[in-house]
């Protein structure tokens, strides 16, 4: 079971660029319950939700050693106006970040290695047009930093999945929308949106 989501924002200069903000000089780390985690190839978007962003992230999960021993695509979904309205007031972004069903994961995938993963694109289509993409490469701080951050500050828990960051490109989510990701030809995964 996995109980503990450690997401990470701002990790691609480009997205936090997007979004307003400079790059942190840490690792700027927010939760998501464990239990927003969705598998499958659909989900429904909240109804009280106005503007639910997609975030298409790679995600790894830790192991017993609490070392990387798989990976996956995540949906970091966000609901937009509820953080902007959370940052302007000062106020934490779990409603924003972590309500139900809040994390689409694809399978998790243990035959890789970072090695392999790093040089390539991760990429988002909506619909068949492509809407995030962006060098692993071009992450601020790669998994290893990452892994070590949460290891360092947080009960990081055999099973528990980090999220790397979003490439720029995030955008509103609508019902019936067709998503499509990969990272090169070595992970890929699609959804569907209920109606
Ligand atoms: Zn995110």
């Amino acid at each position: 079971m996995i109980q503990n989501i450690w997401a990470v924002g701002r990790n691609y200069a480009e997205h936090a660029k997007e979004m307003g903000q400079a790059p942190t000089l840490k690792p700027m780390f927010f939760l998501k319950s464990g239990s927003c985690i969705s598998e499958g190839d659909s989900f429904s978007l909240p109804a009280w939700a106005k503007e639910i962003h997609h975030e298409i992230e790679l995600a790894f999960q830790v192991d017993q050693n609490l070392q990387i021993s798989a990976w996956a695509l995540a949906l970091d979904l966000t609901e937009r106006q509820l953080q902007s309205d959370a940052k302007k007031a000062g106020q934490p972004w779990t409603l924003a970040k972590s309500f139900k069903g809040a994390c689409p994961l694809s399978p998790l995938i243990t035959d890789l290695e970072w090695s392999n993963l790093k040089s390539l694109e991760i990429e988002l289509k909506i619909n068949g047009q492509i809407r995030q993409s962006g060098g692993l490469d071009q992450m601020i701080f790669k998994p290893a930093d990452l892994l070590a951050f949460v290891k360092e500050h947080f009960p990081l828990t055999p099973g528990d999945l980090i999220l790397t960051g979003t490439p720029a490109g995030v955008g509103p989510l609508k019902s019936g929308d067709l998503l499509e990701a990969r990272v090169g030809n070595l992970l890929s995964h699609q959804w569907r949106v209920n109606f």
